[in-house]
């Protein structure tokens, strides 16, 4: 039977997973010295290792002959968990048995010693998704476990997780895997599996695997062939279509409105998603940004899906505002399009905005601006909005646009306005404490320095202020962004909105 690369190649030890030392390193000692805690919480972005870690932890508590805290993987108990005979170590998806009754029955069994190894181990994934009632019934045996209990829980959404059960748990972030690591072990697992993987395919793949070694490693098996280079992992993932939104970004840049509403239509017929189109349409608008802003040190932060001579080509027909301005509208649509209940109305409706940025295309905008729905939806999502926004808002209507309302549309890009909560705000030295290996060095070095960016510290919300467009277009990045609002919620434990804003 085939059995997947991510599952093949999944760790056996802890010394084997990658990125994750300030986490395996402590997990080793625990296991040493025995001082094990009842309740340990892994929390990070999916593909990270915290399902591998749990496994490896479950395996060494329990394994006869530890080796320096690492399972040996050979003696009985080892083995037993590994191939799931042992039904002392339990793995639960809290997606899919998240009921109070779930739960309950797990209370039971749990006051049980085990029977065939040392510590019963519950492994439960996705524990946000467990119900109010779930996490009480829970917190019960949390508050008073049996000697031989052990709960390890993952999430990726720390803040749905209720501080009591925070406060009983070890927790530990895992980081987003630096992409000079994927590279390194897809290389490596395709050298093993006699695939013949360039440099160039392993950076792509790495690129899309946006920090997951999981994601990463389903690539490489969805390119299976004997060579795999750069044409194939662009065509075995489905991004040949990538030339369509080059296309589709051409009639935006030259105000052709009529031309980019029929071809996302056409798309949308073919079976591609509306929102996972302008998805794309940002990835590009980003590329282009970054090609103009840095063109040395950008390089390695492009997404790599898009054609250089393609990208050359469309480069010549915007200039840095624009593309700002049209990256700002892409991130707001994106959310406008989670709301909306007519989803290819919204895009077309982004279409036509951007159409209109461009200067000439005033009739493009008076379009747009008739189109505009009044649905109810609209007006609660503009109830979260601060006066000021009102403005950014038409930003990309107006033909001509100055820098300074150009930073005003850009402030409120990747803002969550629904946080709720005490409106608790960490210390900025410690969220970048935090943030350290989530973001790529260069990201990590510009996010730190003042002379490229500031902070401004509110009630619930973190405002990053980018000093100039040089650092705008590497702060301006969505998962740059997400990553900070993850941190600062890790730290409160409760939702932190994050903004960016470009300080004049
Ligand atoms: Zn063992």
């Amino acid at each position: 039977m085939y059995q997947a690369l991510y599952r093949k190649w999944r760790p056996k030890t802890f010394d084997e997973v990658d990125g994750q030392e300030h986490i395996t390193e402590i997990l080793k000692k625990q296991v040493l010295l025995g001082r094990l805690s009842h309740a340990y919480l892994f929390t990070g972005t999916r593909g990270t290792g915290k399902t591998t870690c749990a496994k490896l932890l479950a395996r060494a508590v329990n394994c006869e002959n530890p080796v320096g805290g690492n399972p040996c993987g050979r003696c009985p108990a080892c083995v037993g968990i590994e191939n799931g005979s042992i039904l002392d170590v339990t793995e639960l998806d809290a997606a899919s048995n998240n009921g109070v009754e779930n739960v309950r029955l797990l209370r039971e069994e749990a006051g049980f010693s085990p029977v065939a190894v040392k510590k019963r181990v519950y492994i439960i994934d996705e524990v946000h998704m467990l119900s109010n009632s779930a996490f009480n019934a829970l917190l019960k045996i949390l508050e008073e476990p049996p000697e031989h209990l052990i709960f390890i829980l993952a999430t990726t959404e720390l803040h749905k997780v209720p501080a009591t059960i925070l406060s009983r748990c070890q927790r530990y972030s895992f980081r987003r895997i630096p992409p000079e690591n994927i590279i390194r072990r897809l290389l490596k697992v395709a050298e093993a599996e006699g695939i013949g993987l360039t440099e160039e395919a392993a950076l792509l793949l790495a690129r899309l695997a946006d920090g997951s070694f999981r994601d990463a490693l389903s690539l490489l098996d969805q390119c299976a062939a004997d060579v795999v280079d750069r044409e194939r992992v662009l065509s075995a993932i489905g991004l040949a279509e990538n030339d369509e939104i080059c296309a589709l970004m051409k009639e935006l840049l030259l105000g052709d409105g009529e031309a980019a509403i029929a071809r996302l239509n056409a798309l949308y017929r073919s079976g591609k998603e509306v929102g996972s189109t302008l998805n794309q349409l940002a990835a590009l608008y980003r590329d282009l940004l970054l090609l103009k802003i840095a063109p040395k040190s950008g390089g390695s932060l492009m997404s790599g899906a898009f054609a250089d001579f393609l990208l050359r080509e469309l480069g010549r027909l915007a200039d840095a505002p624009r593309l700002l301005a049209g990256l700002n509208e892409l991130q707001e649509a994106a959310q406008r399009l989670a709301r909306s209940a007519d989803r290819k109305l919204a895009a077309e409706l982004c279409l036509l905005k951007l159409c209109a940025s461009g200067a000439g295309s005033a009739a493009a905008a008076e379009i747009a601006a008739a189109r505009k729905p009044k649905g109810e939806t609209e007006t609660a999502a503009r109830a979260f909005e601060e006066p000021g926004e009102e403005r950014a808002r038409e930003v990309p209507l107006k033909a001509e646009i100055n820098t300074r309302s150009q930073a005003a549309g850009l402030a409120g890009s990747a803002a969550d306005k629904k946080s709720g909560g005490s409106g608790k705000v960490p210390e900025w030295k410690s969220v970048l404490a935090a943030l350290k290996g989530r973001l790529s060095d260069k990201e990590f070095e510009i996010i730190c320095d003042p002379q490229h960016a500031d902070v401004e510290l509110s009630q619930g919300s973190i405002k990053i202020l980018a000093l100039n467009y040089y650092s705008q277009g590497f702060l301006s990045n969505p998962q740059l962004l997400a990553a900070v609002k993850e941190a600062a919620s890790e730290l409160t434990g409760e939702a932190v909105s994050v903004k960016l804003d470009l300080k004049q």
